[in-house]
């Protein structure tokens, strides 16, 4: 039996007071049933892994570099996140491959990296409208799950997975628990071509997740958890979806 995983991912929102307030919400709700996680801006890391002492509710980042050290200005390595305090890395965040250019040799190159430095990279995979308009969604998730399991080799049991669809992501709409249920088992099929532990890897799912649709998305057999954005940024409704993950 998987144990569910909710990861909150704030993108660029916050502040020094804002996130106080929110972890203090969220801290004054635990404990919680599933393994929970927030993914705050680099700048916010360390005093929010002050804000976290003693509560079990883990620190992600958003990114990392593909590179271990050196002359990378504006770059934050794996091995960082790791010396502050991090336990999860998400790569491959759509917004990371449409805006910035990433593609799949690069988001795998980070997940290696990611690994090596300990950490549990949070590979997010999904495909764009037009992409499933035209009948290409399992192919797009496959190829783009299928870089990172080469880089990877045997520690592929170490990551998690992040099946975000692009046309969900902060649009309100949301895959239906079919959708999204379907493309996971699709997923873990890959995963156990390539590994024996793929039963206890976690899925999650991705995109306009909120408190009145998680119990649903979250019943489906693959689906062990979440990628939250938005509603990750008010507490109740955070802690309503970290409820859901049962
Ligand atoms: C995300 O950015 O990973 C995400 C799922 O965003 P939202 O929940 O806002 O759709």
């Amino acid at each position: 039996m998987r144990r569910k995983l909710v990861i909150g991912n704030w993108k660029m929102h916050g502040s020094l007071a804002a996130n106080a307030e929110l972890l203090a919400g969220l801290r004054a709700a635990e404990p919680f049933v599933c393994d929970t996680a927030v993914c705050p801006p680099y700048p916010y890391l360390a005093a929010c892994v002050l804000a976290l002492q003693g509560s079990h509710i883990a620190l992600g980042a958003q990114d990392c570099s593909a590179h271990e050290q050196g002359a990378y200005t504006g770059e934050v390595s794996a091995a960082m996140l790791a010396d502050l305090g991090c336990r999860y890395v998400i790569v491959g965040h759509s917004e990371r491959r449409s805006l910035h250019a990433e593609g799949d040799q690069l988001v795998a190159e980070k997940a290696r990296v990611v690994v090596s430095k300990g950490l549990t990279p949070v590979v997010c995979v999904g495909e764009t409208l037009a992409e499933r308009e035209d009948g290409q969604t399992e192919s797009v998730v496959k190829r783009q799950l299928s870089a990172v399991i080469h880089a990877l080799g045997h520690c592929v049991p170490q990551m998690v997975v992040a099946y975000e669809p692009v046309w969900a992501i902060g649009t309100g709409r949301t895959a239906t628990p079919e959708q999204a249920q379907a493309v996971h088992a699709v997923l873990r099929a890959q995963l156990k071509a390539a590994t024996s532990h793929a039963d206890g890897m976690r899925i999650l799912y991705g995109g306009s997740v909120k408190p009145d649709n998680a119990a649903s998305l979250f019943s489906q057999p693959d689906i062990d958890g979440g990628l939250i954005g938005g509603a990750s940024l008010k507490a109740a409704d955070f802690i309503a979806i970290c409820r859901a993950a049962l």
